[in-house]
Parts: C-alpha cells; sequence; structure tokens
C-alpha cells in the first residue's frame, strides 16, 4: 500500500530530513527525520496541525531552506538552491499580476523565469499551455474579469508552463470560504486529470488532504515527524459520505491527535 510500483524511479526523494531553526535564544526543531518519496503524477499531500514543519519542508524541497541533517533530492540530484524545476502556486488571489491579460502572465513569467530567450519563443509555450487548460478562449482577458476557479487555472496553467518536474502549494484555499473552497479542490482536480502534473500540496484540512491527494503524509504534531503514509487514490468528494471516507478521515484524526492509541498503526 505504500509506495507505488517499484521499478518506477521517485521523482522526489526527501531522505531523513531534519530542518532546525536557531533563533536568538533557542533552537526550534521545526521537522525530524522526515522521509518520503514523490512519484511523477502524484497529488502528494503534506497534512498535519499548524507548526508541524509543512511549511518548512516544502521551502526546503523549494531550495530556500537548507536540512540540518539528510538530503532532499530531484531526479537523484540533491536540492541546494531554488530553480524552476519547482514552482510554488500561490493563493489564487494574489498571483496574478491583474494590469496583465492572462497571455501576458505567462508569457511574463516565461521571460523572467529565463525559460525563454525570446519574446516569441514565449508567446508560443504561453499558447500552448492556455489550449492545454482550456483558456485559449480567455488568453485576453484580464484576471479580474475571470471567476476565482478560471484564475486558479491560470495561475498553474503558467506555473506548468515553466514546465517544472513538481508544483508546491502551501494551503492555497485556507483562506477561502467553504463554498469556493470546495470549488477551487474540483478546479484542481479537473486539472490535474487533463495534465497529470506531478504536485505537493501541504494542508491542515483531513477532508482536504482525502480529497485532493493520491498519496497523503501525515505529520505528527510539532515537531514533525512521518506517523503514517496512506493511499487515497480511491477516495474523492463522492464518496463522502460513504463508510471508507469517514474511516479514513477517524483514522487520521486518531493518528494525528492520539498516537498512543493508534502507535504501530503507520502503514
Ligand atoms: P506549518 O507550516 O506546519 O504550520 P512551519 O513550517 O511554518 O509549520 O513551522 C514549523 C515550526 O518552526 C513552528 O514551531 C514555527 O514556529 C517554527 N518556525 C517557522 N519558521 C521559523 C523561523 N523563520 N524561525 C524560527 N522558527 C520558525
Ligand atoms: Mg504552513
Amino acid at each position: 500500500m505504500k509506495q507505488p510500483a517499484p521499478d518506477i524511479a521517485p521523482l522526489l526523494e526527501v531522505d531523513n530530513v531534519t530542518i532546525r531553526y536557531e533563533t536568538a535564544t533557542q533552537e526550534v526543531i521545526a521537522a525530524e527525520d522526515v522521509s518520503f518519496s514523490v512519484y511523477p503524477s502524484d497529488r502528494f499531500v503534506l497534512l498535519g496541525p499548524s507548526g508541524c514543519g509543512k511549511s518548512t519542508l516544502l521551502k526546503s524541497i523549494g531550495g530556500y531552506i537548507a536540512p540540518s541533517e539528510g538530503e532532499i533530492r530531484l531526479g537523484g540530484k540533491r536540492i541546494r538552491e531554488p530553480g524552476p524545476d519547482r514552482v510554488f502556486v500561490f493563493q489564487e488571489f494574489d498571483q496574478l499580476l491583474p494590469w496583465m491579460t492572462v497571455s501576458e502572465n505567462l508569457c511574463f513569467a516565461l521571460s523572467n523565469g529565463k525559460r525563454c530567450s525570446s519574446q516569441k519563443e514565449a508567446r508560443e509555450i504561453a499558447e500552448r499551455y492556455l489550449q492545454k487548460v482550456n483558456l485559449w478562449k480567455f488568453r485576453n482577458a484580464y484576471p479580474h474579469t475571470l471567476s476565482g476557479g478560471m484564475k486558479q487555472r491560470a495561475a498553474i496553467a503558467r506555473g506548468l508552463a515553466m514546465q517544472p518536474s513538481i508544483l508546491l502549494m502551501d494551503e492555497p484555499f485556507a483562506a477561502l470560504d467553504a463554498l469556493t473552497r470546495q470549488q477551487m479542490q474540483d478546479e484542481l482536480l479537473a486539472l490535474w486529470e487533463e495534465t497529470k502534473f506531478t504536485v505537493i500540496f501541504v494542508t491542515h484540512s483531513i477532508d482536504e488532504g482525502i480529497v485532493l491527494g493520491s498519496r497523503i503524509l501525515i505529520l505528527t504534531p510539532h515537531p514533525g515527524r512521518v506517523r503514517a503514509e496512506l493511499n487515497a487514490h480511491e477516495l474523492d468528494r463522492s464518496q463522502a459520505v460513504a463508510p471508507l471516507f469517514a474511516n479514513t478521515r477517524d483514522r487520521i484524526y486518531s493518528m494525528l491527535f492520539d498516537t498512543k492509541l493508534n502507535a504501530g498503526a503507520a502503514s
């Protein structure tokens, strides 16, 4: 249950990673001895309570924070710095530049991110990705004229146009109302169905993790350690009232907050 077929090479390996912050007065262990592997087209969820080190781990994968111990490899190569092979997608409402059209937003990112050497090449790649995510009709629209879901789609298209190996999303829906949040989750899944990108998605919501994730890594409260890894391929919103969904939710909840009761339940 834990890993996909062993003949597929992992895209990303987090290998016994501990990350400490040194402040003026103390040392904070944000994540401790964390290991996991992400495979191509995984929707990999990092799930754990606030303060358990999810953002820290994601920043470390992004190359912004060096692990204190252990290492992180992408395609077998140790991550030492940020790079265009790992793209962060932030909250939908503040990520597109409002004074640029959808197409211009993509071209700007491509030129700025040094993915393209000429404007012509940037336009060609932008066109390809806008078609891929069904936004071609809206290429000349300004962000404020798009729905929240379409803005997110455009922002993800911009990320994908950079042709990263992996998209990194840190609680992008946390500030949204429940209905919008559900729409955004569905939109993200629809887009994934079309393009099968690899994503690491951070959340502290158990339901969001189950709905979005194909695999879920459960982290303990501070300092974050791996509690368990679950397969959630077969669970989506349509089964939200089914017993398996409720069982999974309960199981994750007790793993997060009652480690004694479930000691040894990690599978
Ligand atoms: P999460 O994203 O799971 O809420 P974080 O990765 O933001 O958790 O934080 C993990 C722990 O590290 C927390 O205890 C937090 O206070 C601490 N921490 C985060 N960033 C810093 C920092 N820049 N300096 C010192 N401590 C930090
Ligand atoms: Mg965080």
